[in-house]
């Protein structure tokens, strides 16, 4: 019998054993449904990524002899129809852990089921699936140490290789051509990263032939170009976590890159806890994960902090660190990790705004937006995440932008009016008036200290 691949986070043909499975089938239709629920609140770096890895899969799917058919509106609809009209008895997919898709499945399943269609879920987004690694006592772990190394003894399955053949279908008439998906055009100057599994595994080559030996060291550094950059492929499924893992087990005996294999892979254990934590309270993706800090005192982002929140998202506070970040954001949907911590301190410790203000913006602009490792990341250095980095350490935006960007050169490239003045961390006051940039919109000091205030109320 013919059966549907649907394809959501998983644009890719290698390693995808929901694939392999649909492949099985006497005749598969390859199916992407764009769901408005997920479409409209992206921003266009997001959605400019995700039709060009469309554009990709559908080339990709063409050398095996298929064509990838696009169809607009909801799942719960959509899918049953594409499965019925081709005659489907499964449609197989890798199962999604997060709050909409999980209840999504939920829903499609039950629609297909009435016509006698089964939903088969086979591997996931991640290399362990959510829920999988418990503490002794059986329930999910609250801490990342116990967790990463739980997940290690756990482990995973090896890679599957990609279908050498099958038999494709296509719809009758109802399919979207690739041609004619809605407008993506990003804003102009943005540059966005390569989409698509080619462009994954090329990059990912490259970063293990120069960049794993000193990942340990560079990873902090956001003026150098010392980290991976996978984190779009992985949100996409360009590339499996699983791929990624077997390279770098093949290279922990190497004394040259053993180091960097393992951060690297307890990096990659951070983003399996996050989608753990909200797998077990999907209520994060919105609430405090730890519920006094919704007791907390924040300003009021419609008031008079509207004109600092507007400076934030824009870059320009005046704390060249964390404007260089929010312009990287804008410039290229993707934000160094040291930064988007700075950023995210600034935001909810010295400007008093609720972290989930800055985890949507987040979200329009980052082409990776991956919303249990945002909403986690934002949590975490909010202070109310699991595990997280106590509210009482309050970033220095501009001692951390000295420590990580020593020579100044990630501010001078996104903040084109420091690139000349003497200490780009710290511009004086003529030199900000000469070159156009502004003064500081607050004095950190004092906001550390209006911070730590509000938190001792919360914690009486
Ligand atoms: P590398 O250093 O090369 O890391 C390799 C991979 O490990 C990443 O691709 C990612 O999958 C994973 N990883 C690394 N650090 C983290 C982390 N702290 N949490 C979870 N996974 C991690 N990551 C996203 O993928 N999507 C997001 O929407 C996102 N939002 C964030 C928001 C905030 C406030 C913070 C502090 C972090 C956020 N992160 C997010 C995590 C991290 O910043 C990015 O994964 C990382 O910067 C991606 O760049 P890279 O692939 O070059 O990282």
């Amino acid at each position: 019998m013919p059966s549907v691949m649907w394809f959501r986070r998983d644009l890719r043909l290698g390693d995808n054993p929901a694939l392999l499975e649909a492949c099985a089938s006497e005749a598969v239709l390859p199916l992407f449904v764009l769901d408005p629920r997920l479409w409209l609140p992206a921003g266009p770096s997001r959605r400019a990524h995700l039709v060009a890895s469309l554009r990709s899969l559908d080339a990709g799917l063409g050398e095996l002899g298929g064509r990838l058919q696009v169809v607009e509106g909801d799942p719960r609809t959509c899918v049953v129809a594409a499965a019925r009209e081709v005659g489907a008895e499964q449609v197989h997919v890798a199962a999604d852990f997060g709050p909409y898709g999980r209840q999504r499945d939920h829903d499609v399943e039950e629609a297909l089921a009435e016509h006698g269609i089964g939903l088969v879920r086979t591997g996931s987004p991640y290399a362990v699936a959510p829920g999988r690694v418990t503490s002794g006592s059986g329930d999910p772990y609250k801490v990342f140490t116990p967790f990463s190394k739980a997940w290690l003894d756990h482990g995973w399955r090896d890679p599957v290789e990609a279908p050498t053949s099958a038999s494709w279908l296509t719809l009758a008439d109802t399919a979207l051509l690739l041609e004619d998906l809605p407008e993506t055009e990003v804003p102009e100057g943005v540059r966005l990263p390569e989409a698509g599994e080619p462009a994954a595994r090329r990059r990912w080559q490259e970063f293990l032939d120069e960049g794993l030996a000193s990942y340990g060291e560079d990873r902090n550094r956001p003026d150098l170009d010392g980290t991976s950059r996978m984190s779009v492929h992985l949100k996409w499924g360009e590339i499996h976590p699983r791929t990624l893992l077997a390279d770098l087990s093949a290279r922990l005996a190497d004394p040259e890159t053993e180091t960097g294999a393992k951060t690297y892979r307890t990096e990659l254990a951070w983003r399996e806890f996050y989608a753990d934590v909200l797998f077990a309270r999907p209520e994060t993706a919105r609430e405090y994960l730890r519920p006094e800090f919704a007791r907390m005192d924040y300003d009021d982002p419609s008031g008079p902090a509207a004109a600092d929140l507007e400076a934030w998202r824009t870059g320009h506070t005046g704390f060249p660190v964390v404007d260089a970040g929010m312009r990287q954001l804008r410039g290229t949907g993707w934000m160094h990790n040291r930064v988007r911590m700075i950023v995210a301190s600034f935001l909810v410790k010295d400007l008093h705004l609720e972290w989930q203000l800055g985890a949507r913006h987040f979200m329009h602009w980052l082409v990776d937006g991956d919303l249990a490792s945002n909403q986690h990341g934002w949590q975490w250095t909010a202070g109310s995440g699991t595990d997280a980095s106590p509210f009482f350490r309050v970033f220095n935006p501009t001692g951390q932008g000295r420590r990580f960007d020593p020579d100044g050169a990630y501010v001078r490239h996104w903040v084109p009016e420091l690139a000349n003045v003497a200490d780009a961390h710290d511009p004086s006051p003529e030199e900000r008036d000469a070159v156009g940039y502004p003064p500081p919109i607050v004095d950190h000091a004092e906001e550390r200290k209006e911070a730590l205030t509000r938190w001792e109320r919360i914690r009486r």
